[in-house]
């Protein structure tokens, strides 16, 4: 994904969607949403093609409500699928791009279009913790692994005195979603080994309600009845 290594913040890239189908589908307004509001964006224009300039001006400004000031670049890099890289001043910018985007994925222009987290923010330090010295390092990188992308040895989380918790840790990337929290795949926080159960943790995680299932609020705090 980012092959050289540099890290880039707040960024995002979009590829044009190359089937036939997603053209026909953004033509006929399938999936019975409701897309009047969106006949000012650049659903009319043959679909293949869009200048640097005109997803700037169409899409990014027109269609999502940006202002110029809020990009700090936009670029269209060589290649056989038509792609936008679009960077942010800051992480709110792109977690309101992100909204937009998932909100209107079924309208055009956005249904013509895959996004893809460009920024580093999918690389999260997750700890591990049974509370219990004799689980498999091996067993727990088999889970991780599963769900994620270990990019370390694993670490073993000390205290003050340099005595081991019984938590390991490991630098993981997250796999891209564009429906998830942040546009990443998470974690769950529970982790279950044979009869062992653990607990994982890393900075961002979303919050999970225990009570309803629903993300972004704890069970202390949700408004569905209790079971
Ligand atoms: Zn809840």
């Amino acid at each position: 994904m980012n092959p050289g290594g540099m890290r880039r913040y707040n960024a995002v890239r979009l590829t044009l969607i190359p089937t036939r189908e997603a053209a026909e589908d953004g033509a006929n307004q399938g999936r019975g949403t409701a897309t009047s509001a969106t006949a000012t964006g650049p659903a009319k224009r043959p679909d293949s093609t869009m200048t640097r300039l005109e997803f700037s001006r169409a899409v990014l400004q027109k269609g999502m409500g940006f202002v110029p000031a809020e990009l700090n670049c936009l670029a269209k890099p060589p290649g056989p699928v038509e792609t936008f890289e679009v960077s942010f001043k800051n992480p709110q910018l792109l977690e309101k791009f992100r909204k937009i985007f998932n909100s209107s994925r079924s309208s055009p222009p956005y249904n013509k279009f895959k996004a893809y987290p460009l920024s580093d923010t999918e690389s999260k330090v997750v700890t591990v913790n049974f509370h219990n010295e004799c689980i498999q390092e091996y067993d727990i990188e088999t889970w991780l692994n599963r769900y994620a992308t270990i990019k370390s040895e694993g670490r073993k989380v000390l205290d003050e005195d340099q005595v081991w918790t019984g938590g390991l840790k490991w630098l993981v990337q997250l796999k891209p979603d564009p429906t998830g929290v942040g546009g990443v795949r998470h974690l769950s926080s529970t982790i279950t080994l044979g009869n062992n159960r653990g607990s994982v943790h890393y900075y961002g995680m979303p919050k999970l309600c225990r009570n309803c299932g629903n993300l972004g609020h704890l069970a202390a705090a949700c408004t569905a009845c209790k079971i």
